[in-house]
C-alpha cells in the first residue's frame, strides 16, 4: 500500500504518483527537444512559470528551469493547476517522437534506413539558440521542422557558434553598432554526439598550415538530430579554437576554414558516429566540400577511382543555390585552396589543376577563382534555385557552365521556399481556425482544398483576431522603443512619449529584413513630402514599424538604418516611423503575426525568395511588394498588392525612381482607400475578403511542409536510387 492513495488529483491539483522530482524531470525533458519551440501551448507553460524571467531570459526555458528547484516548481505548479497540462505536453511529445504513421513512412519508405545528410551554415530554430543570422538560417531551421513533422529521415549538420551573429543597437546618431555576446551554452539543449561505444566524438581535418579538431555536439529537433561542429578545442591552435565563435565573422581564410570544418569535418562526423547518409543535400554553396570528403570515403571503402566514386557521390548529391548575384558566392584563390585542400587533394589522387577546374566555370582558365557554388553545380545530380523566377536568373548566371545547351535547358530547377507554419502562425490565428475550418485541417495541411474554407468564417471575428495580434503588436513596439530610449541615456520625456508610440487603429505596415541595400529599405522616403501627406492624413493615417540589421561592413546599409531611425527626430514622421533594433526570429514573430501590410521593395530580380512576406501570410497580413522572388508567382490580382509591374531598367536610378513612383501610387490609391472602406459595422469588408484570400491561396502553398514534400518527391528518392512518385498531399 502507498501512502498517497487517497489523495485525489480533484482536491490537490496534482497527479498521483508525480514527485516533484518526476514533475521536474518532465520539465527538463520538455525543454531539451526544440520541438517545445513550434508548440504554443508548451510555451505558454514555461511563461506562466514566471512570465517576467521567462522575457528576461530571452525565452530559453532551461534557463528558466535553472532557476527553479523541483520543490518550487512543485508548489509553482500547484498555484497554477499546471499538473496535467505538463504531463499532458510530455505525452504528446512522446507520442510525436515514436509515431509510426509518418508522412514519409507511408510514401518514401525507402528513404528509412540512409537518411538525408542536410548541409547548412547557420540554422534559425528559436531566438534563444543563437545559431542563425537570416533568412538562410531561418530557412534551415524551417526546413528540418518540416522533415520532422512528415518524418522524412534527415540528419542536419552545422557549425556551433558560441558567440553567433552580432546584437545590434543604434548610438544616439542612429548609428548601428555590433556587439557579440557568449552564448550561454550552459543553458543551450547541447549535448555531446557520442559514436556506438559512448565515446564523444571528435573530427579532425589537416591543412598545410595544421590541423583542425572540432568536437561533435547535437541538439534534437523534433525527430531530427542537428550536429554542431565546435572547434573550442585545446587541441587546436590559438586561432583555430575562435574558428567558429562568430557567424560571418573573418575574412577570406576564416571562411575557407570554417567551411571545410563543417563540409569536411560534417562528412566525419557522419562518418564516426555510424551514420550512412542515403542522400547530400547542400544548402548553398558554403558546404560543397563535403563532396570531397564523400568522394573519398567511397574510394576508400570500395577501392573506385576518382572519377568513378564523385560520380556515384553526385548521384546523391542536390545542391540549392540561394544567391542571384554573382559577388555573393564563395571564392577562393588557388593558394587558400591548396593550403586547405591540398592534403585531401592527395589521397583523393588529382592534382592541383584538376582540382581548381572543378570550382572553375573554364576549367582551362587558371586566373579563375574557385568558386563554392560550381562546385556544388558541377557536382550534384539535382541542382535547384529557390523560387521560379530565381530558376531563371540562376540558369542565366551559370549557363557558361553548360555552353552547349540553350539557357532554358541549364539543368537548374526550382523548388520554392516555404516556412513552418507552426511556427510562424500566432496560436490565436490557428485557434480561430481550428474552430472554424473542416475537422481534418490542421496548421500544417498543404491540400488547397483544405484551405478554401477560409472564407467561411466570420468577418468580424477574422477581424477581431487580427485586430488583437496588432494590438500586441503596438504594445511589443511600445516596450521595446522605451526600452532603446532608455539604453540611449534620452531624457524622461522622450522615454515617456515612447510608452504610447504608435496607434492601434491606424494602417500599420512592417518592414523586417537585412538592410542590404538591393532591399532598398528607404524607397519609401523617394517622395518625402508625399510620404509626409500620406502617414498625416487625419482620417486614414499610415505608420511604419521597420527592423534589420546591416552587415558590419556594409556603410551604405547602415546609412539607410540611420535615415530611418533619424526620423524620430523629425515631427512630421517621429510618431509613423518606428525602427526596433536587433531584428531577429523574436522581432520577426510579432511583426509578421501584427501588422496589416507586410512591405518588400527589393530591386527586381535580386530577391531570391524571400520568406518573412509568407510567414504574414500565415496571420492575415497582406503582401505589398515587388514582383521578386516568391511574390512574383503569388500574387494573383486579389491576394496582395504589386508594386510596378515586374519590370527593371538598366539603370539603377530610373528603376528606383520608377518603383518608387508605384509604391506610392499603389499606397495612395490601393492600400489606404481600401483599408479605410468600412461598412456600417466598422469592418473593412473588402480588406476582409482581400486578407482570406490571401491565407486561402498562399499559406498551404508557401509552406515548409509543401517544400519539404517537393524536396523529397523530387530530389531525395531519385537520388537515393528510388524513383519519383505521385504522393498524397
Ligand atoms: C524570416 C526571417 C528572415 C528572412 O526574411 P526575408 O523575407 O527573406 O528577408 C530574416 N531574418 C529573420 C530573423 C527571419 O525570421
Amino acid at each position: 500500500m502507498t501512502a498517497n492513495n487517497n489523495s485525489s488529483p480533484q482536491t490537490t491539483g496534482k497527479l498521483v504518483g508525480i514527485t516533484p522530482q518526476g514533475l521536474y524531470s518532465k520539465c527538463v525533458a520538455l525543454a531539451n527537444n526544440l520541438w517545445w519551440s513550434w508548440h504554443p501551448e508548451v510555451i505558454s507553460l514555461f511563461r506562466s512559470l514566471d512570465p517576467i524571467r521567462w522575457r528576461q531570459l530571452g525565452h530559453n526555458p532551461i534557463a528558466l528551469l535553472h532557476e527553479f528547484t523541483p520543490e518550487r516548481l512543485e508548489i509553482r505548479a500547484a498555484e497554477l493547476v499546471l499538473y496535467t497540462r505538463i504531463d499532458q505536453a510530455y505525452r504528446r511529445m512522446t507520442e510525436y517522437m515514436t509515431a509510426r504513421t509518418t508522412w514519409a513512412r507511408r510514401n518514401v519508405g525507402v528513404l528509412g534506413s540512409q537518411p538525408v545528410a542536410y548541409f547548412s551554415l547557420e540554422f534559425g530554430i528559436h531566438e534563444s539558440v543563437p545559431i542563425y543570422s537570416g533568412g538562410l538560417g531561418v530557412l534551415s531551421g524551417d526546413h528540418i521542422k518540416s522533415a520532422s513533422g512528415l518524418g522524412v529521415p534527415l540528419v542536419a549538420i552545422g557549425l556551433f557558434y558560441n558567440q553567433g551573429y552580432f546584437k545590434q543597437h543604434l548610438d544616439i546618431e542612429g548609428w548601428q553598432q555590433e556587439e557579440y555576446i557568449d552564448t550561454p551554452v550552459q543553458f543551450l539543449p547541447l549535448e555531446s554526439a557520442t559514436d556506438q561505444k559512448g565515446n564523444k566524438v571528435t573530427v579532425e581535418v589537416q591543412t598545410r598550415s595544421g590541423t583542425i579538431y572540432a568536437k561533435v555536439r547535437q541538439l534534437h529537433v523534433g525527430r531530427v538530430r542537428l550536429l554542431l561542429l565546435d572547434t573550442d578545442l585545446e587541441e587546436n591552435q590559438q586561432q583555430d579554437r575562435q574558428l567558429t565563435s562568430r557567424l560571418y565573422g573573418g575574412d577570406n581564410r576564416t571562411r575557407i576554414r570554417q567551411e571545410i570544418v563543417s563540409g569536411i569535418g560534417g562528412v566525419r562526423a557522419l562518418e564516426a558516429l555510424g551514420i550512412r547518409a542515403g542522400v547530400y543535400h547542400l544548402n548553398e554553396g558554403h558546404n560543397a566540400f563535403a563532396i570531397l570528403e564523400a568522394t573519398r570515403l567511397r574510394m576508400e571503402r570500395d577501392g573506385k577511382s576518382f572519377d568513378q566514386a564523385a560520380s556515384e557521390i553526385a548521384q546523391k548529391t542536390v545542391f540549392t543555390t540561394h544567391t542571384p548575384v554573382p559577388a555573393g558566392h564563395d571564392r577562393f584563390d588557388s593558394s587558400l585552396i591548396d593550403e586547405h585542400l591540398g592534403p585531401l587533394r592527395e589521397q583523393l589522387g588529382i592534382d592541383h589543376g584538376h582540382l581548381m577546374a572543378l570550382g572553375r566555370v573554364d576549367p582551362s582558365n587558371s586566373h579563375e577563382t574557385f568558386c563554392m557554388t560550381v562546385l556544388g553545380l558541377k557536382m550534384s545530380r539535382y541542382a535547384n534555385a529557390v523560387a521560379s523566377l530565381h530558376g531563371v536568373v540562376s540558369r542565366k548566371m551559370w549557363h557558361g557552365l553548360w555552353p552547349q545547351l540553350p539557357e532554358e535547358k541549364v539543368p537548374i530547377g526550382h523548388i520554392t521556399n516555404g516556412v513552418h507554419v507552426p511556427s510562424w502562425m500566432a496560436w490565436q490565428f490557428n485557434t480561430l481556425l481550428e474552430r472554424h475550418m473542416p475537422t481534418s485541417w490542421s496548421a500544417e495541411s498543404y491540400d488547397p482544398k483544405e484551405w478554401e474554407a477560409v472564407h467561411d468564417i466570420d468577418p468580424g471575428e477574422f477581424w477581431e483576431t487580427h485586430c488583437a495580434l496588432k494590438n500586441l503588436l503596438v504594445a511589443f513596439v511600445r516596450r521595446r522603443v522605451s526600452r532603446q530610449c532608455r539604453r540611449r541615456g534620452e531624457a524622461d520625456d522622450v522615454i515617456d512619449r515612447a510608452r504610447t508610440i504608435l496607434d492601434p487603429q491606424a494602417l500599420t505596415i512592417g518592414f523586417g529584413r537585412r538592410f542590404a541595400t538591393y532591399k532598398r529599405a528607404t524607397l519609401v522616403l523617394n517622395q518625402i513630402e508625399r510620404m509626409a501627406r500620406i502617414c498625416n492624413d487625419p482620417d486614414r493615417p499610415v505608420q511604419f514599424i521597420f527592423a534589420g540589421k546591416a552587415h558590419p561592413a556594409d556603410k551604405p546599409g547602415k546609412e539607410f538604418i540611420q535615415t530611418i531611425a533619424n526620423l524620430r527626430n523629425d515631427p512630421q514622421f517621429a510618431n509613423r516611423f518606428v525602427f526596433i533594433e536587433d531584428y531577429d526570429i523574436n522581432v520577426c514573430r510579432h511583426m509578421v503575426q501584427g501588422v496589416d501590410v507586410w512591405l518588400n521593395t527589393p530591386r527586381r530580380p535580386l530577391e531570391a525568395s524571400g520568406t518573412s512576406g509568407m510567414k504574414a501570410v500565415l496571420n492575415g497580413g497582406l503582401n505589398l511588394s515587388i514582383l521578386d522572388g516568391w511574390w512574383a508567382e503569388a500574387y494573383d490580382g486579389t491576394n496582395g498588392f504589386a508594386i510596378s509591374r515586374g519590370t527593371s531598367h538598366t539603370d539603377d536610378t530610373v528603376t528606383d525612381k520608377r518603383d518608387a513612383e508605384s509604391l506610392f501610387d499603389v499606397l495612395e490609391h490601393e492600400v489606404v482607400p481600401l483599408y479605410y472602406d468600412i461598412d456600417e459595422h466598422g469592418l473593412p469588408m473588402k480588406w476582409i475578403e482581400r486578407m482570406m484570400s490571401s491565407v486561402s491561396s498562399l499559406a498551404w502553398r508557401f509552406s515548409a511542409h509543401r517544400m519539404v514534400a517537393d524536396y523529397t518527391t523530387d530530389a531525395y528518392l531519385p537520388a537515393a536510387g528510388g524513383t519519383s512518385c505521385k504522393v498524397e498531399r
